[in-house]
């Protein structure tokens, strides 16, 4: 370290007293002069001594310097003139703790110099207010600027730390209180604080504000300097953006995020409660809601979730959180609920409040939801907790529309099993482990085999089509399996019609609206018919009432371009309009086995049947009847003129090899 440079300027014999003083203090390279002109003559030191008021005096006039004034016997009265002139008076035998304060203080009040200097440069065109604070005195020097900022006048305010603080946000005034405290305390390096104040006009404004401390010789805070810079855009800006981020856009509630960490604050709320009664999550999806959008557009669409959305914040209470998260997908967190009782109330509140009718664009429209419900306890994980809620989503839309059910763990097993089943299908499909087996339809009048519907098959699991079928059809799976039901049996059919048992038949396979939507199904449909060189006018596409109110198009074009056939599957059990039936491109119909079954058991069934079949002739359509068990039902079918029928009473599906069999038995009889 470079010693200090001190000079003492005083009569030889007070340079003798000094020169002894100084003996036992390190850290000194001491020069001397007799007089003050004598002193300035020399180049600046770090510190002067002098030995009377009037020296020290003008020393000090030479420039801002640290300058002390020896006084054995110190009094109040000259104390007090020689702090007026910035001079520290000191005994000497307490030199050192004097020098290095006196020094210290230069130091502070330079580097002060230094950054007003830097803060002016700052300020300039930057529109800050400035403020000085006399932390010893608690008094605050405010700039006309810093007064305007808050819309006053030069003299409207005062200069008592109060007129700040007393106008900072009462949420933010502990922080802008501690953060200035740890900075006079030297636990941090500057000060700087953001904060709202409140502007005369009533309203809070967005400040910061940056300052820093001078300090004593023991590194107390004596001033804090520093300016105010309103960022009120900027902050809400900020705000804006924090705010879309959470929200859903088109109905401004909480999106998934939000909900979730309130879910995660109610959970942990609980935690520390007791009893430990955390949330209850709602999940509710409208029936239906894909409808509208489609019949009446998305603006309408968007119309109607914004009204659904204020019903829904009107259905619970101010607590309780409703989010969108998506689509016609809502949830509600019901704070503090922990009883499925409770929750399920809460639920038929907001069945009952969606029932009214909407009015969207002069329409009445009328809404239903399916709600899960799932409870949350103090341990759970909130995306778990949603997960729960939706699994029972589900098992309340396959109970019928407008239904509610509270989840437990089943229905997790259960999906689980639903994944599981999906992987174990994916890789089935792929290693070609499925099978096809064929269910002989029979012409009525002759008993003769006509030909065959094609069934997949999957041996190895413990599962039904029923089962399968649907889950293949939710996953896209349907695709490749349909493909490959399509290829196995276009090829054994075309075999089978090259033997004298087999000419002529017909094969009927099932096409999910799944594949009729694939626009490579087309190309598929091209491949089989070559790979096989089975005659197309034999394949008969089976396609549900369902499915052919969406892909009407595609299948007629199918039909034109390739010359296959198409049966209308499952008539009778979905809701086809004439106007469906009017314009199929197909050529029969098959009467859904429930409806078959019927005959014989419940009234009117039979009535049921025969207008369907006379429906079916009138559009010169064929009628096959499936599910067909007993003998009676044979006849009946026969006698309402159904041409073809299908079912256990004639036969099971069959393997490959048993129906060939069955076939060439068929041939020898005939
Ligand atoms: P579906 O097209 O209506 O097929 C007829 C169903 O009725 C078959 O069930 C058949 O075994 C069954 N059945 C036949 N005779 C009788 C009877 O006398 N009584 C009763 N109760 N049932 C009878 P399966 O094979 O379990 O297929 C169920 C459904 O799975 C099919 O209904 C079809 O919708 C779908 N499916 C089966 N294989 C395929 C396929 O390769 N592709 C597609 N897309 N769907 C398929
Ligand atoms: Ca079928
Ligand atoms: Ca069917």
């Amino acid at each position: 370290m470079t010693p200090v440079r001190l000079l003492v300027v005083g009569p030889v014999r007070e340079q003798e007293r000094a020169r002894r003083a100084l003996g036992a203090i390190a850290g000194y390279a001491t020069s001397y002069a007799l007089t003050a002109p004598q002193a300035l003559e020399l180049p600046p030191h770090d510190a002067y001594l002098a030995f009377d008021l009037a020296t020290a005096t003008q020393l000090l006039a030479g420039g801002p310097r640290a300058v002390l004034l020896v006084d054995d016997d110190p009094n109040p009265e000259t104390d007090a003139a020689a702090a007026e002139e910035g001079v520290f008076v000191t005994r000497l035998d307490q030199l050192e703790r004097a020098l290095n304060h006196a020094i210290a203080h230069q130091n502070a009040l330079h580097k002060l110099a230094e950054s007003e200097q830097r803060h002016a440069l700052a300020m300039q065109g930057a529109d800050d207010g400035l403020w000085d604070w006399d932390v010893r005195n608690e008094r605050l020097y405010f700039s006309p600027r810093w007064k305007s900022m808050l819309g006053y006048e030069e003299e409207e305010l005062g200069e008592a730390p109060g007129e700040w603080l007393g106008r900072v946000h009462p949420d933010d005034r502990a922080a802008v209180q501690q953060a200035f405290e740890a900075h006079c305390s030297g636990a941090s390096d500057h000060f700087e604080q953001e904060y709202r104040i409140q502007h005369r006009d009533g309203s809070y404004r967005w400040m910061l504000a940056r300052g820093m401390a001078v300090r004593d010789g023991q590194g107390h805070a004596t001033r804090v300097v520093g300016s105010q810079t309103d960022v009120t855009g900027r902050k809400e800006a900020e705000q804006r953006l924090q705010h879309d981020a959470m929200h859903d856009a088109l109905t401004g509630l909480p999106n998934r995020v939000l909900f979730l960490d309130r879910l995660d604050q109610a959970i942990r709320r609980a935690q520390r409660a007791t009893p430990q009664a955390a949330a209850a999550v709602l999940f509710l999806d409208l029936d239906r809601f894909k409808l509208v959008n489609d019949s009446l557009g998305h603006q309408a669409g968007d119309r109607l979730l914004i009204a659904v959305a204020r019903r829904l914040e009107s259905a619970v209470r101010p607590p309780d959180t409703v989010a969108r998260l998506g689509g016609d997908e809502f949830t509600v967190l019901l704070d503090g609920v922990s009883d499925a009782h409770e929750a399920s109330l809460v639920a038929e509140r907001v069945h009952q409040t969606l029932r009214a009718p909407f009015h969207i664009d002069e329409r009445e429209l009328f809404v239903d939801a399916s709600i899960g419900i799932a409870l949350a306890d103090a341990d759970a994980a909130p995306d778990t907790v949603l997960r729960d809620a939706d699994v029972a989503m589900y098992r309340a839309k396959a109970d019928g529309k407008g239904r509610q059910a509270v989840f437990d763990g089943r229905m997790h097993q259960q999906v689980m099993r639903r994944l599981d089943m999906e992987t174990e299908l994916r890789r089935a499909i792929d290693e070609q482990r499925l099978e096809v087996v064929y269910q002989p339809i029979v012409q009525t009048a002759t008993g003769r085999i006509a030909g065959f519907e094609a069934l997949c098959r999957w041996p190895d699991a413990a599962s039904e089509p029923a089962e399968f079928v649907p889950i293949a059809e939710e996953t896209g799976l349907i695709v490749p399996l349909g493909r490959w039901v399509l290829e196995r049996a276009t090829s054994q059919l075309a075999a089978w019609r090259r033997t004298a048992a087999g000419v002529g038949l017909t094969v009927g396979v099932n096409v999910s609206h799944r594949q009729l939507a694939d626009p490579d199904f087309d190309l598929a449909l091209s491949e089989a018919l070559e790979a096989s060189r089975l005659d197309p006018r034999a394949l008969r596409l089976e396609v549900s009432e369902h499915a052919l109110e969406h892909a009407q198009r595609a299948l007629t074009q199918l039909v034109a371009t390739h010359g296959v056939r198409s049966h209308i599957d499952d008539f009778g059990t979905g809701a086809s309009s004439l106007r469906l039936l009017h314009g199929f491109p197909g050529d029969a119909v098959k009467i859904h086995r429930t409806l078959v079954a019927g005959m014989g058991r419940e009234p009117g069934a039979f009535e049921i049947v025969k207008a369907l079949v006379g429906l079916a002739h009138s559009l010169g359509l064929e009628v096959v009847a499936e599910g067909v068990e007993t003998a009676t039902q044979l006849e009946h079918l026969e006698l309402l003129g159904c041409e073809f029928a299908q079912g256990f009473y004639l036969s099971a599906p069959l393997r490959p090899e048993d129906a060939a069999t069955l076939l060439e038995e068929a041939a020898l009889r005939g």
